[in-house]
């Protein structure tokens, strides 16, 4: 299978509008919402439409082709999905010619019933599945050819999926339908990939995994993520490395000890907590108690004192009293992640708690809840960001945003500052000047 930016070239230009011969360009937009497994997705999309010298349009309206690489993990995700397709419809109407194309989790095994529901869809292949898109730029005329490339890098960071798929089955997740089981990319693989990306100017990967603590137990050597991090470590010229999601049930000490031993390894952990309440949990069928994801934390900050934590937590899930979502309130004022991702719970057909369970919170006391937890925590984001007042920070810096320059600490901190040189894709010092729950301010120091 073709990976992130392996080389496509164009055999035989295609002409949507029916000119034999005549090579004409398409103009493409791609629409993604959900996970940051999306964002690397779209990212190895834009590389293969890039390399066959299609160029990026700035809106649906402006494109001949467009791209929907879609998220169904919440109702509120699917619903936004559907709103597009529906606009897209209306869109198709009065362009006929336009091509529209959807993957991500909207695309199940049924092909036929989304296509039934959504005849203006041209192509749906699953995520991931780049022989489908490929077939299909086949059909139309252009034969792509899977050498190593990446086309188009406009960053200093990149994301590189490592593991597909997920084993876990969470009572509320539909993720292990969409995705399937856990599929792990061999590692050899994986430092190829990323030292052309680092030749090509990468300074920062960020691995990817719907659980990366599994990465590599499908393989025949079983290496595991600890493992990887250790063969990218010994690359020249990559500056950091990252990786996302971890499992509090499956990280492992060697992992622990290998992220406070490589200096390239940056000091941040995504550890989903999900409730903080053990019944909720075993409902959850999470595979932990508050207990022990208390004291998974203690030992990561004992191991690596400047780590950063974030966390995923879902309000309303069913059943949940007032008392279990007070004990997820006190655990977080307890742990002071240093971001939280909050969710109210929404039932997706298909999965175990939609079979097993009522959807029986309000949604008025879903919100109040939800509300509740980011009032907490835009309060403890702003002592813990208060205290980078002052201090001198490592950014990298990836690129500007209305006048100002931005990038990340290790920690993964958002940082912003002014100034007139080019930063872009160099490690900056910045001096903390101002502070927010958000974001942190400064100026450069060299
Ligand atoms: S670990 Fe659980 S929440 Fe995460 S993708 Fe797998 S099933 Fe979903």
């Amino acid at each position: 299978m073709p990976k992130i930016g392996q080389e496509t070239k164009i055999k035989q230009p295609y002409n949507q509008h029916g000119g034999e011969g005549k090579s004409v360009m398409q103009r493409y937009f791609i629409w993604t919402i959900g996970c940051q497994m999306n964002k690397a997705e779209s990212q190895q999309i834009t590389g293969y439409l890039g390399s066959v010298g299609h160029q990026a349009a700035t809106s649906f309206s402006d494109a001949d082709l467009v791209i929907l690489n879609t998220c169904v993990v919440r109702q509120s995700a699917e619903n936004k999905v559907l709103g597009t397709l529906g606009l897209l419809k209306g869109l198709k109407n009065k362009h006929p010619n336009l091509q529209i194309l959807v993957t991500g989790c909207l695309v199940d095994s049924d092909t036929q019933e989304l296509k039934r529901r959504f005849p203006q869809v041209d192509l749906l292949f699953k995520p991931g599945d780049y022989h489908e898109l490929i077939a299909w730029s086949e059909r139309r005329g252009v034969s792509i050819e899977q050498e190593a490339s990446l086309s188009t890098i406009s960053s200093p960071c990149a994301f590189t999926p490592i593991i597909q798929g997920c084993d876990n089955f969470c009572s509320y997740c539909i993720v292990p339908y969409r995705r399937g089981k856990e599929v792990s990319r061999p590692l050899g693989e994986i430092v190829c990939e990323v030292e052309e990306l680092v030749r090509r100017g990468i300074k920062e990967v960020t691995l990817l995994g719907q659980n990366v603590d599994s990465y590599g137990h499908d393989l025949p050597e079983h290496p595991d993520l600890a493992d990887l991090l250790n063969e990218l470590s010994s690359i020249d010229d990559l500056a950091r490395i990252r990786f996302l999601t971890n499992h509090p049930k499956d990280i492992s000490m060697k992992l622990i000890d290998t992220l406070a031993s490589l200096n390239k390894v940056c000091e941040h952990l995504e550890l989903p907590v999900q409730a903080g309440d053990d019944d909720i949990l075993r409902a959850m069928r999470r595979g932990y108690t508050v207990e022990r994801y208390r004291e998974l934390v203690h030992t990561i900050r004992r191991k690596i004192p400047q780590i950063s934590l974030s966390t995923d937590i879902i309000v309303g899930f069913p059943g949940e009293t007032e008392e279990q979502f007070e004990h997820s309130l006190s655990l977080l004022k307890e742990m002071r992640f240093d971001v939280i991702h909050v969710a109210a719970y929404s039932p997706r057909p298909g999965t175990i708690a939609w079979r097993e369970y009522q959807d029986n919170i309000p949604s008025e006391v879903k919100r109040e809840r939800l509300h509740k937890i980011e009032e907490l925590q835009a309060a403890i984001a702003s002592e813990i960001n208060s205290q980078f007042q002052g201090r001198e920070v490592e950014v990298l810096v990836e690129g500007r945003k209305r006048g100002k320059w931005f990038g990340r600490t290790r920690s993964n901190k958002l940082v912003f500052f002014e100034d007139a040189g080019d930063w872009l894709g160099q490690l900056a010092i910045i001096k903390i000047e101002k502070t927010s729950p958000w974001s942190l301010r400064g100026e450069v120091k060299k």
